[in-house]
């Protein structure tokens, strides 16, 4: 059966010539980077080269990059080393309630353990309040953590405006921007961000590398502890594969953005149109404007998300739903409550991320194929009136 990949905001393919990239240094070039001899100091020039490769994508200075396993390593890192580090001065964070559980976990965590977290709401587009930001810091808080767009609806948030408020309060300013790093143009210095976390398997580039920008100067410990890699910052040995793959995907994330942009814009507005004319009663989630090309989350009223993720599988499309299972119940997405859906609307709701491989022919074949699925499933639906 053709499959259609449906679900590049989960992860996405290795791009080839990222394949190609990492290929030598598993069994041929497979030094340890903090060896002194050829081979490591072999390893050791791709991975500074690709440090360069990651910093360029993001307008940073390659020092200011620090490798590590994932982007939920880099939020971890962002969040407990710089409470460790400005402990003097406070206890507090503040973040928001549509963020990864890669920040909203931690955060729990903290809070657990004595911390002070402010989570802030979100309007009916997943938009974070600045004004909302700004009253929530006191003399206490250390950090104010916002993403830069989110995971299941593609919303992009006003990062400059609050980046610029943390500072005028002399509040540090994280964003987690896993899901934009190598969508959209990012120039650290132009966001105004003290640290950003980023994720090499959501731009065409392997999964297990991940990284932190840290502006220089930024108050920060290491969250693993060990060796001396990574100046002291990120200890273990580097999983140089993982870096020169993720370098290799920056770079041809740079060199292609626009085209790129191009093409996932093209897909999003013929899938978003096409749904609107063939499907009644559908919601597009997210912002009509600010949210990324490859997002496309619409709700499906009277159904269930994960029957319609299914019908869809058995047709070889793959997306996804934001509802987790948890203890035996289903819980609808913390993301789609939080701008204000109910239950039930929360839980008809399907996200379908766009990639660079998908074509015009893959959105007209689920075109086809979507509208028969939702008649179908509404006809057996109790909630739906014939
Ligand atoms: N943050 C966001 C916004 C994400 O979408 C994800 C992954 O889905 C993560 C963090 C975690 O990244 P990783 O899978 O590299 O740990």
């Amino acid at each position: 059966m053709k499959r259609i990949y449906l679900d590049n905001a989960a992860t996405t393919s290795c791009h080839p010539a990222v394949v190609l990239a990492m290929q030598p240094y598993f069994a041929e070039k497979y030094g340890n980077p903090s060896s002194l001899h050829h081979f490591g100091q072999e390893a050791r020039a791709a991975v500074e080269s690709a440090r360069e490769k990651l910093a360029n994508l993001i307008g940073a200075r390659p020092e200011e990059i620090v490798f590590c396993a994932s982007g939920t390593e880099a939020n971890n890192f962002a969040l407990h080393g710089v409470l460790l580090a400005n402990e003097n001065k406070g206890n507090h964070i503040i973040t928001s309630a549509v963020e990864h559980h890669a920040i909203l976990e931690p955060c729990g965590f903290l809070k657990k353990h004595g911390y002070a977290i402010t989570i802030l709401p979100v309007d009916k587009y997943g938009l974070v309040d600045p004004d909302e930001v700004k009253r929530a810091i006191t003399e206490k808080t250390i950090l104010v953590s916002i993403m830069h767009a989110n995971n299941e609806i593609g919303t992009i948030e006003p990062i400059a405006e609050i980046a610029g408020i943390s500072h005028e309060k002399g509040v540090l300013f994280h964003t987690d921007a896993v899901q934009t790093v190598g969508q959209i143009e990012i120039n650290v210095d132009a966001l105004g961000v003290d640290l950003l976390s980023l994720s090499g398997h959501k731009f065409y580039g392997p999964k297990g590398a991940g990284a932190l920008y840290i502006r220089k100067g930024t108050r920060i410990l290491p969250f693993i502890r060990g060796g001396a890699q990574e100046r002291n910052r990120r200890a273990s040995t580097e999983n140089v594969p993982g870096i020169i793959g993720m370098g290799a995907a920056a770079e041809l994330a740079q060199k292609e953005l626009l085209t790129r942009t191009a093409h996932l814009s093209k897909l999003q507005n013929k899938l978003i149109k096409g749904i609107f004319d063939k499907v009644p009663e559908v919601i597009l989630n997210g912002h009509p404007e600010k949210r990324l090309a490859k997002n496309v989350n619409i709700s499906f009223r009277y159904i269930e998300g994960e029957s319609i993720l299914l019908n869809l599988d058995m047709e070889g499309i793959a997306a996804s739903t934001g509802s987790a299972c948890s203890s035996g119940t289903l819980d609808p997405s913390h993301v789609l409550m939080a701008i204000g859906l109910s239950h039930e609307i929360a839980h008809g709701s399907i996200r379908f991320s766009l990639g660079i491989f998908n074509t015009e022919a893959e959105i007209d074949y689920l075109l086809e194929v979507l509208p028969k699925i939702i008649c179908k499933l509404r006809q057996m639906s109790p909630l739906y009136k014939k």
